[in-house]
């Protein structure tokens, strides 16, 4: 835990007690400030006043008594419209904040120039903050890793010289945080997202770019217009920003992704990173831009090409993103869970040549209408949950489909027919392009299921 000692004997006033607030109610109580606690479940009410936590009904509170409210990041801060504790705070003068501003605070305090890589981005957060974690300790630093990913930042040991803190953040968490200021801030890339949070893309767009901007060193992939315009600005300041791409193969400096190698550009020489070619958990051009991201994140020490290439070479990936989980004679089998609408099943698909294509749940707006220019690349889809006859509706006669219902059904469906196909390495991938609320809790559950199933598979599936 990093305890919070910047409130140390103030009132400070916690909303919200899913994992990041509880921990955050922990860490300003262990820092020795006075914590109120409020949240409208009373099941999480319950679980904090038997962790020792003071509960007091916000609604009711003396809010000027109060130095900060500590919001946790699902609260609304501004859209669709501030919660009630984000007016009430207004009111009372004071400020709102979330556990990331605390954590760059104590920060500041105990540690200045301790590593901070902080992760932002519309897509592909988790993936490169695991990696910058990853490589960092691959070359034998010490890491703390969470933040939106896994574990709550205050929960982590404390920031310290030797140690290197690699922070995942949502928009949510860098709009609570004003005085956000990592020592590698990366920006992956923007496009439209949780506006319904946001009110407009440029408020979504300023938000992702502060932590760029705030970072002693900014790491930007310039593949999105708004992310090239923040590149643009910090270099017209003079900030120190390494650019990475993977369209534009003519940077001066930076990094760049040609084709599956990765080439560093400087003084007008390009000299080669490292090729993924073969790094299964690195498939694809998008992951090319996470470990872009993630190679420059390491500044000076990415230099040591050997640990770079080892680093990446062992990257184990995270679960339900491409994830390969099987292998049955010929067959691949790849656990896109995560895919939960049609972008994400791009990417899936821009990965492979030829797909058997486990495809439904829950369908998004728009549904696999922009995957059409993709169509070429599935033999046959399986189609399960709720979006089944939308979804056999648009695919019409564009290539062969058949509705199996769920999972059960599909899998050793796919599977048989792969392994009876032509094709010397074909592929049965589970990017599903739709939530899995029909069927299953979470995306997770999903994607464990379909690595049980697999599982099950005779060890050469054979005809019958
Ligand atoms: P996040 O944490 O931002 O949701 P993840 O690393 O969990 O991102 O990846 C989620 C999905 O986003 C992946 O399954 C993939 O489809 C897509 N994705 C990953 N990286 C990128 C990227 N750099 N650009 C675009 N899409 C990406």
């Amino acid at each position: 835990m990093t305890p919070v000692t910047t409130f140390k004997d103030k009132n400070v006033a916690v909303f919200g007690l899913g994992g990041s607030g509880f921990a955050t109610a922990q860490a300003l109580v262990a820092g020795g400030a006075r914590v109120a606690v409020w949240d409208d479940n009373e099941h999480a009410r319950e679980k904090a006043r038997a962790a020792g936590l003071r509960i007091e009904n916000l609604a009711s509170a003396e809010w000027r008594d109060f130095a900060a409210l500590v919001l946790s990041p699902g609260v609304p801060l501004t859209h669709p419209a501030p919660h009630w504790t984000v007016v009430k705070a207004r009111e009372a003068q004071v400020e709102v904040i979330g556990d990331i501003e605390l954590f760059c605070r104590e920060r500041r305090k105990i540690a200045p120039k301790s590593r901070f890589a902080a992760i932002t981005g519309t897509n592909g957060k988790s993936t490169t903050t695991a990696l910058v974690a990853h490589l960092f300790r691959s070359f034998g630093l010490a890491v703390e890793v969470g933040g939106n990913i896994g574990t709550p930042i205050l929960a982590l040991a404390p920031p310290a010289p030797e140690r290197v803190h690699v922070i995942e953040c949502s928009s949510y968490q860098i709009d609570l945080s004003p005085s956000l200021d990592p020592s590698v801030g990366i920006l992956l890339n923007v496009t439209p997202d949780h506006l319904d949070r946001h009110g407009a893309m440029e408020n979504y767009a300023a938000i992702k770019a502060r932590l760029a901007r705030a970072a002693d060193h900014a790491v930007i992939a310039i593949d999105d217009a708004y992310t090239l315009a923040v590149a643009e600005e910090l270099r017209r300041a003079g900030r120190p920003v390494t650019c990475v791409s993977t369209t534009k193969t003519d940077l001066d400096d930076g990094i760049v992704l040609e084709g599956s190698r990765l080439m560093r550009h400087a003084e007008g020489r390009a000299s080669l990173i490292a090729d993924l070619k073969g790094i299964a958990s690195l498939r694809g051009k998008h992951n090319g831009q996470n470990a872009a991201a993630a190679v420059a994140a390491l500044g000076p020490i990415g230099l040591a090409l050997e640990g770079v290439r080892k680093g990446l070479a062992t990257f184990p990936g995270l679960a339900h993103r491409l994830e390969e989980v099987g292998r049955k004679g010929k067959v691949l089998f790849i656990n896109d869970s995560k895919a939960t609408n049609a972008d994400a099943a791009e990417k899936a698909l821009l990965s492979f040549d030829k797909v058997f294509w486990i495809i439904g749940g829950r369908a998004k707006q728009g549904g696999i209408e922009p995957l059409r220019p993709l169509f070429g690349k599935i033999v046959k889809a399986y189609l399960i949950g709720e979006a089944s006859e939308a979804f056999a509706s648009a695919i019409g006669d564009a290539f062969p489909y058949e509705i199996c219902g769920d999972l059960e059904a599909a899998v050793p469906k796919a599977g048989r027919d792969a392994l009876a196909s032509a094709l010397a390495d074909p592929v049965v991938l589970l990017s599903p392009a739709c939530a899995s609320f029909d069927q299953y809790p979470d995306f997770e559950k999903r994607g464990d299921h379909f690595r049980k199933i697999v599982e099950t598979l005779p060890p050469t599936q054979t005809q019958g």
